[in-house]
């Protein structure tokens, strides 16, 4: 569905991530771990183009998707057209869900997909309607983004991604800003969407959810995968493997 070869990440002389090769397929939800500062959010906004590679080669669908630089590293306007159009098929969930404040839940989902699919408001509307449905919160449409707690937020913000009917979805630590209990109504409604066949790929914390959700974990250290494998082979890393060390820091 949509891979990353050879990718590489530098800001100034800083190698940020070195020789990356990722691929996800179809229907597979991948999650993404590793220490705080190992590029896992770096890593993550590069297969949507949010981030700029200096190396390295974006595919997705088999298509190739060509991307060029300016002097300062960043997406040439062209470039970033066309990474503005590639967007509206590999969505993003942030950890600070990034609504707009002064728009209500309606509004929040229905006016980015007016302005970009030019789909008319009725349509928008009802469909809007199914997706705060599908995360549980029907009845908010009316509410403001001040009104609702933070997992609420964080389901508005997948019920808005999910209006541009993406085909891959990313989410980086969609849980780390809530409340504990919140974090379960969030992960539920990711399971249900990988459930649905969603194409995900997630950095998290959250070493249940990744075990019992994933199809691979890759663990990134020092911008690097040190390990890409199944939560089964996960468990039977040795005790000593840095993977495995990492992940007893977290329970
Ligand atoms: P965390 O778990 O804390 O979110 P992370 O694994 O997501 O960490 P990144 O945010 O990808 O890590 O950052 C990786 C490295 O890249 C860090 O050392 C960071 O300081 C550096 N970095 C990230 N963004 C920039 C930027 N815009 N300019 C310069 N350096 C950056
Ligand atoms: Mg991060």
């Amino acid at each position: 569905k949509i891979s990353l070869q050879h990718l590489s990440k530098t800001y100034g002389k800083r190698e940020i991530l070195k020789d990356i090769n990722v691929t996800v397929n179809d229907g597979e939800l991948v999650t993404l771990i590793g220490p705080s500062g190992s590029g896992k959010s770096t890593l993550i906004r590069c297969l949507n183009l949010l981030e700029a590679p200096t190396a390295g080669t974006l595919t997705f669908n088999r298509q190739k998707i060509d991307y060029k630089l300016n002097r300062f590293g960043q997406l040439t306007r062209k470039s970033e057209a066309q990474a503005a159009q590639y967007r509206t098929k590999v969505g993003m969930v942030f950890q600070q869900f990034n609504l707009f404040p002064n728009r209500s839940v309606l509004q929040n989902l229905i006016d980015g997909p007016r302005r970009i699919l030019k789909v008319d408001r009725g349509t928008l509307e009802q469909q809007a309607v199914h997706y705060l449905t599908l995360v549980g919160l029907r009845d908010y449409q009316a509410q403001y983004p001040a009104q609702l707690s933070g997992g609420q937020k964080q389901r508005v913000a997948i019920a808005r991604a999910l209006m541009m009917s993406p085909e891959v979805l990313l989410f980086d630590e969609p849980t780390s800003a809530l409340d504990p209990e919140m974090v379960n109504d969030v992960l539920r409604v990711m399971l249900r969407l990988k459930q649905a066949g969603m194409t995900m790929v997630v950095v998290t914390h959250e070493m249940a959810f990744t075990e019992q959700a994933s199809d691979r974990v890759l663990f990134l250290e020092q911008g690097q995968i040190q390990f890409a494998g199944t939560p089964q082979a996960l468990q039977q890393e040795p005790a000593t493997s840095r993977v495995k060390q990492f992940v007893s820091t977290l329970d």
